[in-house]
């Protein structure tokens, strides 16, 4: 099946004993046993609902994983995937993550010993240096944000399995109708469901697809234990997003591509950051391991001051944190998602004042690149 197939057809199609074509929304806690034990499958709503149920199907088809799990938030899926670790237990990650799996792993985790080693994965040599005896797995976030580096996944792979790390992918960014980590050799894929895979800038939730049963059977206990579940509400939100999941990341290539070249003949902007531009330094590994290079573009205006006057222009381009929906956003990373990275920090990694952060929705590309020419005057 084609992906654009398995995104309609996928998981649970609609359901059996009504006929409808959408798979109902099971607003419910508990359920009927027929005696003690003996139940449908289903007992209660932590454990298992089905409307859940679908979306977890759904989601392990697209990532070809073995089982899916849907949770609360992005992070809710990120602390249940490093739940299944335990005190004194190591693990590395990409050093420029997201700024709340930062949080999670340096300032909630380490109360209970998880430590970390933060690695520019985007050079593989540097993985193998910070193995240690205790290290336990290799957590990757490609493309990055806001600087989109990219890791190669099958290179990284390779070098977590030959030390016995369980490899992570934060694969938000690419969403799995561009880039599947598992067929690429993970082990576990984190989604921030909230970005491209809603899509509607409606709904918080996280996703996690794991390769094998035995990761399954752990995650199942934990996802049970702690309790960090998706409701089926938003559960359905996500399973309406995704059937057009396709139509909309195409979109966004095409869009961005246009405003991409735009960005890079504009004389006031010095520095365009797109792996799907040549010079890009990953190109050549994020067009291996990925169908599309997404919807988010960097790029540098010289100033904080220009960079200011710009945001304050655009009419098209809402100013908000958050990426990936139908309408595009524009930020200043420095001053909003990367805040609270100390300037010097921020100077090494490349994020200067004058860095601009769009994510590109879908409006026409005329009127998103019109609007981008008159706030660049
Ligand atoms: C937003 C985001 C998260 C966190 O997800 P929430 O749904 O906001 O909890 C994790 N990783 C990446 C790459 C993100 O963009």
């Amino acid at each position: 099946m084609k992906k654009k197939t398995q995104l309609i057809h996928g998981g649970i199609f609609g359901d059996e004993k009504t006929g409808a074509v959408s798979v109902p929304i099971f607003q419910v806690s508990t359920y009927k046993q027929y005696g003690p034990g003996n139940h449908t499958g289903y007992e209660y709503s932590r454990t298992g609902n089905p409307t859940r149920h679908a979306l977890e199907e759904m989601i392990k088809e697209l990532e070809s994983g073995e089982r899916g799990f849907a949770f609360a938030s992005g992070m809710a899926a990120m602390t249940a995937v490093l739940m299944l670790f335990k005190s004194g237990d190591h693990v590395l990650m990409t050093d420029d993550v997201y700024g709340g799996s930062f949080r999670l792993i340096t300032k909630v985790m380490n109360r209970f010993d998880i430590q970390v080693t933060f690695v520019d994965t985007s050079n593989l040599a540097n993985i193998e240096k910070e193995i240690k005896d205790n290290t336990k797995a290799l957590f990757i976030e490609t493309p990055t944000n806001p600087l989109l580096k990219i890791t190669d996944i099958e290179g990284a792979a390779k070098i977590a399995k030959a030390n016995n790390l369980l490899t992570v992918v934060d694969n938000t960014f690419s969403t799995p109708y561009w880039q599947n980590p598992i067929t690429l050799g993970a082990d576990i894929v984190v989604h921030s469901a909230t970005k491209y895979i809603g899509g509607h800038s409606d709904v918080v939730a996280g996703l996690v697809v794991v390769n094998d049963e035995k990761l399954g059977e752990d995650l199942h206990f934990v996802q049970n234990s702690t309790g960090g579940v998706l409701g089926p509400q938003d559960s359905w939100l996500l399973m309406r997003g995704i059937k057009t999941l396709g139509l909309r990341m195409e979109e966004t290539e095409k869009n961005t591509h246009a405003i991409v070249d735009f960005l890079q003949e504009h004389k006031n902007v010095t520095n365009v950051f797109y792996p799907g531009i040549e010079s890009h330094a990953n190109h050549e590994i994020a067009k291996k391991q990925a169908r599309g290079f997404g919807g988010m573009v960097s790029f540098d205006v010289g100033s904080a001051e220009k960079a200011a006057d710009v945001l304050s222009k655009v009419q098209y381009f809402t100013l908000a944190e958050s990426l990936g929906a139908v309408e595009s956003l524009i930020s200043i990373p420095a001053l909003m998602t990367h805040a609270s990275i100390p300037a010097e920090r921020r100077a090494e990694l490349g994020i200067t004042d004058g860095l601009i952060r769009i994510s590109v929705g879908i409006e026409d590309s005329e009127d998103l690149i019109e609007d981008l020419k008159n706030a660049l005057k």
